[in-house]
């Protein structure tokens, strides 16, 4: 696909899905910025922002403007998880996790959209999951704040879609990376038997969803929620 040399902003993108999705928008020849609370990443602009941190988020956005240019695309895919059955979670675990995965993507959505209405075009790509619709046993935390992401999404489209600003949700399944390597040998095998691909996705798969709805190609494709899922979550 021909670049189209657009500043884009993934959150996370030094390791995972995040940065599958930063090195698919640079080899489509976009301007790619990418940020993380640890180290550079090579080959991209780095910048450290901690999601939870309102300052840290308008310093990140104030540094890329300043080095790149107005955000065009922005991903936003940093996210945590901190599992643990319901009675087991303190309120801690809970807010730590929607703090992270729910507003922080506020955060970074408010701040990029300011410029995107005075643009009068932007794309906005939110990664939540396939546990959003179908629910997790010790992942409550988690699910609520990646379903919270659809209904947040949703509404933007609907609020940005007359200045031509897109806003969609990918929600991938079973992914390859440190996220899940995490996960016990018994717990993967129980999530891979119930995925009709039978595998797991590999995180380029994902970012290969996100550079569609990135692109001129989805113009008409606003409020979606695509999955990338192997199947997994067929139904919901
Ligand atoms: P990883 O754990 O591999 O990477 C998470 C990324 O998020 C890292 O870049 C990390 O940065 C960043 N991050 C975490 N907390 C913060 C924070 N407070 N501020 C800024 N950045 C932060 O995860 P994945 O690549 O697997 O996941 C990426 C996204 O995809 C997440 O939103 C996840 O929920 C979602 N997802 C993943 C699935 C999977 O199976 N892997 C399935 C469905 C959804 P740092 O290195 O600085 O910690």
């Amino acid at each position: 696909m021909a670049g189209e040399g657009r500043v884009v902003l993934v959150t996370g993108g030094n390791r995972g899905i995040g940065l599958a999705v930063a090195r698919a928008f640079q080899a489509a020849g976009d301007r790619v910025a990418v940020t993380s609370r640890s180290g550079e990443v090579d080959g991209f602009t780095t910048v450290a922002c901690d999601v939870t941190s309102a300052e840290d988020v308008e310093a990140a956005f104030a540094r890329i403007e300043a080095e790149l240019g107005p955000v065009e695309v922005l991903v936003a895919n940093a996210g945590i998880t901190a599992d643990q059955l319901l009675l087991s979670m303190k309120e801690e675990a809970f807010t730590r996790v929607v703090d992270t995965n729910l507003v922080g993507t506020y955060r970074v959505v408010r701040r990029a959209t300011s410029k995107m209405i005075r643009a009068r075009k932007g794309r906005i790509v939110l990664i939540s999951s396939v546990v959003a619709l179908t629910g997790s046993a010790g992942q409550s935390n988690y699910a609520a704040s990646k379903a919270g992401l659809i209904g947040f999404g949703r509404s933007l489209a609907r609020e940005l879609g007359g200045r031509n600003v897109t806003v969609n949700i990918v929600s991938p399944g079973f992914v390859e990376t440190d996220m899940t390597a995490v996960l016990p040998e018994a717990r993967q095998a129980e999530i891979l038997a119930a995925v009709p691909l039978g595998r797991m996705a590999t995180a380029d798969e994902v970012a290969a969803a996100v550079r569609w709805l990135a692109s001129d190609e989805a113009g008409y494709v606003t409020g979606a929620v695509v999955p990338v899922d192997g199947g997994l979550g067929m139904g919901h």
